[in-house]
């Protein structure tokens, strides 16, 4: 669940097209589009990656509001999925932080038996690096068997390319892919944070009571 078209690749293209090629649902939803010209670079960096059509939503910009939350959280008990990803709530742009905000408290909202006749709870919430990196990072994917698509994804987001001529994103996320690589013992790699969930509500029966050991 990201704010832009290229947010999906850049943060996460091959941990999805990883996914995707082991046969898990993978969907992308993008919570603004614009300009809307950005929308068919979007659609063609899926199909690189392998997976299902994005959902894109028009709006002009990501701002932190109820309607938002609502309908991302429809999104979450309509798809269910067992992880989500999203940005990282200490990213320079304003409009990732934002997202982050939207998507945690959509998480929550999605588990809620006063909200939905059939909620959905989400497993795990998994917070990418785009163009902020993470300090420490919880969770290193290996994505070196499929960073080849994450190239080819990279290039269908002309838009966000050309404004750089000398290839700073291309060079970017190669980099950064080879420095969590190297992290992980592999060739290329995507990291994450780990966001825990909260389970102070009683919408979760099962997990909320147990013991440490
Ligand atoms: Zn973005």
């Amino acid at each position: 669940m990201v704010s832009h078209p290229d947010d999906e690749t850049f943060g996460c293209g091959g941990t999805l097209a990883l996914h995707a090629s082991k046969g898990a649902a993978v969907d992308i939803i993008c919570l603004s589009c614009d300009p809307p010209e950005r929308r068919p670079e979007i659609m063609g960096a899926a199909e690189e990656l392998g997976v299902r059509e994005p959902t894109v939503l028009e709006n002009r910009s990501v701002v932190i509001s109820p309607e938002l939350i609502r309908r991302v959280s429809d999104t979450i008990v309509d798809l269910r999925p067992r992880v989500v990803v999203t940005h990282v709530p200490f990213d320079y742009h304003r409009e990732h932080r934002a997202a982050y905000e939207v998507v945690k408290e959509a998480v929550e909202w999605a588990a809620h038996t006063t909200t939905y006749a059939e909620p959905w709870i989400v497993e795990r919430l998994l917070l990418m690096e785009v163009n902020t990196l993470i300090p420490s990072p919880h969770v290193l994917v290996d994505v070196s068997g499929v960073m080849e698509m994450k190239r080819r994804a990279t290039l269908r987001h002309a838009s966000q390319l050309s404004k750089f001529a000398w290839g700073y994103y291309e060079a970017f996320n190669e980099k950064k892919a080879e420095l969590r690589g190297v992290q992980g013992g592999c060739s290329f790699a995507e990291a994450f944070l780990e966001e825990p969930l909260p389970q102070s509500g009683p919408f979760y029966p099962v997990r909320s009571v147990g013991n440490l050991l």
